[in-house]
């Protein structure tokens, strides 16, 4: 059970944004790896607090969090797994602590784990959206979008800085609102990367790197959601030297159905029959993702009743099952009769045959909803 985003920063639910900042604040100091070396429970509280802080400072991840909890940002959105790295964490800080802290050749606080290895640099990402229609998402897709990356040209060579030793970090005594401390900053020579160019060919920028179109494909799954946000590992662009490629970030954008209105995994769909269909009964065709579906209405069926295709909705994001897609039965009533239709009408006022005996069976508006949801 993933723990409460207001519990980990010690916060109300009703906490302002200025309060959750300082939550925040109080926490990401207290759980600093810098103060906390080699602790990594302390350095688990602190991704934790991040993580926390990402999504209740921001309005809109805050609402569907406040509305859904986790569930919210389960599957291909949100943090699934590893949870937030330590570069989206320091990058944060600019925001919480102003100057002090974040931004390149600052506060980067990589010194307090990795085992004193070299890291990697990492390439920047790039970020795309994808417009996804209700049967990509129903069923799942697979995209095949264009990318302008930038790659390490041919016949691009470095050598290792001399300013770091090729660990892309020199050591810093700095004076921060935690005391006095031992950072790793950013080597200015190189830019983190450990490496500088030594030759490049003509077409290549500074850093070595040229821009390439690529496509790339991207698999989605299905049961997105609009605003979710999926990662496709290395697709970003390279890193100079011996670094690691960044990611690409793929938002989803989803577009809504003519007829087929979603609510988490099921689809509502609103059917209109006439009254002769209602008491007749008939057989309707009515719109499904991945095309129609023919259903039978009993002879004397309700106004109001809702009938439920089993699996018809969109598969779960999670693997589990499918939803299901509710029919909402509506009777036309017409407006306008001619004489014959209304003599009939008029002759039917007060036959028994018409008069409303709702049974058990035909729940009221508000049971029906109530089952709905439980
Ligand atoms: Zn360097």
């Amino acid at each position: 059970m993933k723990e409460d985003y207001y519990d980990i920063l010690g916060v109300a639910k009703g906490a302002s944004t200025a309060e959750i900042k300082k939550a925040y604040r109080k926490k990401a100091i207290q759980y600093h790896p810098d103060k906390n070396p080699g602790d990594p429970k302390a350095e688990e509280m602190f991704k934790k607090a991040a993580e926390a802080y990402e999504v209740l400072s921001d309005a809109d991840k805050k609402a569907r969090y406040d509305q859904f909890g986790h569930a919210a940002f389960e599957g291909g959105g949100g943090f699934g797994g590893g949870g937030m790295n330590m570069d989206d964490i320091f990058s944060q800080f600019g925001d919480i602590f102003g100057g002090a802290f974040g931004g390149s050749g600052g506060f980067s606080g990589f010194g307090g784990f990795g085992g004193g290895g070299q890291r990697r640099a990492k390439g920047s990402n790039l970020r795309i959206r994808v417009k996804l229609s209700l049967e990509d998402v129903a069923n799942g897709v697979e995209k095949k979008v264009k990318v302008r990356r930038k790659i390490q040209a041919d016949g691009v060579t470095y050598k290792t800085c001399g300013t770091c030793g090729g660990r892309g970090q020199v050591t810093k005594i700095a004076n921060t609102i935690l005391g006095r401390m031992q950072t790793a900053a950013t080597c200015n020579a190189c830019g983190g990367s450990g490496q500088l160019l030594d030759k490049k060919p003509a077409d290549a920028d500074a850093q070595g790197l040229r821009v390439q179109e690529e496509t790339v494909s991207i698999k989605i799954p299905a049961g997105v959601e609009e605003g979710m946000q999926l990662k496709v590992g290395g697709k970003g662009n390279d890193a100079p030297g011996n670094g690691v490629p960044g990611d690409l970030l793929v938002a989803i954008e989803t577009e809504d159905h003519a007829t087929l209105k979603r609510e988490g995994d099921n689809l509502h769909y609103d059917l209109y029959i006439s009254i002769s269909e209602a008491v007749l009964g008939s057989s309707k065709e009515i719109d499904a993702v991945g095309g129609k579906v023919r259903i039978k209405l009993e002879p004397g069926i309700q106004s109001g009743k809702i009938l439920r295709l089993r699996g018809k909705g969109i598969s779960s994001l999670n693997g589990y099952g499918s939803g299901d897609l509710l029919v909402h039965v509506n009777v036309w009533t017409p407006k306008e009769l001619n004489k014959e239709q209304k003599e009939f009408f008029e002759r039917m006022r007060d036959n028994d045959n018409f008069e409303p005996k709702p049974e058990k069976s035909d729940k009221s508006f508000f049971e029906k909803v109530k089952d709905m949801f439980s």
